[in-house]
């Protein structure tokens, strides 16, 4: 009955506020034609990603997590005039169907995606341009290295996103053996510990269900 109710007021919010086109309609139907599972964010945290995007002004975008490219259009149209975002799968089948999505999008010049596993990918970026906002959305079991190799990644004034820290409520849980909330709750040690961080974290609902987000700044 909640989960109903926070979904009914998710499509009033989205039908309310919400342009979605064709282009995002189309990529949802896509990924889900070729089987990839649905979690994708919502739209109205699309909107939301979109949104910080062009309020910070960013220019350079990463992405961890591309699944089908849902996430990523929305960020890339945020960009200004030659802005560029990479975003990291593991999945060769994810990257080939977000691949066609962000091409009818568009957005191919904009966005290289980046096949193979997202710490590599990210070791692999150090020592290049930095990025002004990352969107952690991948594995969650690698989120302690996520953090780490995002921060080394992000100019100072940069913002980190990581979603799914709430998990329907289990992150509270001291003595959780979920690799997820193991995981998502050394990170936020982590994250405690990094004199170059603040940092907030926010409980969400919605047709996604129970989790939230937390919200970075890079300071140095
Ligand atoms: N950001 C996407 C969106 O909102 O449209 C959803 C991403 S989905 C929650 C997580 C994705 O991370 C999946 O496509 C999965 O294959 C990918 N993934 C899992 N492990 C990974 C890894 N080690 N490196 C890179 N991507 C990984």
């Amino acid at each position: 009955v909640v989960q109903q109710e926070w979904s009914r007021v998710d499509e009033y919010l989205v039908s309310a506020l919400v342009e979605q086109d064709e282009v995002l309609t189309g990529a949802l139907e896509r990924a889900r034609a070729a089987g990839l599972p649905p979690i994708d964010v919502a739209p109205n945290q699309g909107a939301l990603l979109h949104l910080w995007v062009r309020a910070l002004g960013a220019r350079r975008v990463l992405e961890l997590g591309t699944l089908g490219g849902y996430s990523t259009i929305w960020m890339g149209r945020a960009l200004p005039a030659g802005g560029s975002l990479v975003t990291c799968e593991v999945s060769a089948e994810h990257a080939a169907v977000a691949r066609e999505n962000l091409a009818v999008a568009g957005l191919s010049e904009v966005v290289d995606v980046r096949v193979g596993p997202a710490v590599e990918t990210l070791e692999g970026l150090v020592g290049g341009e930095p990025f002004d906002f990352v969107f952690i959305d991948a594995d969650k079991e690698n989120n302690p290295s996520y953090f780490r190799l995002a921060v080394g990644l992000t100019r100072p004034g940069g913002v980190i996103v990581v979603d799914n820290v709430v998990r329907g409520g289990a992150i509270a849980d001291e003595g959780s053996v979920n690799p997820q909330v193991v995981a998502t709750r050394e990170m936020n040690r982590l994250i405690a510990a990094e004199p170059r961080v603040v940092a907030t974290a926010v409980q969400t609902v919605g047709s996604k269900g129970y989790d939230g987000f937390a919200f970075l700044l890079v300071t140095g």
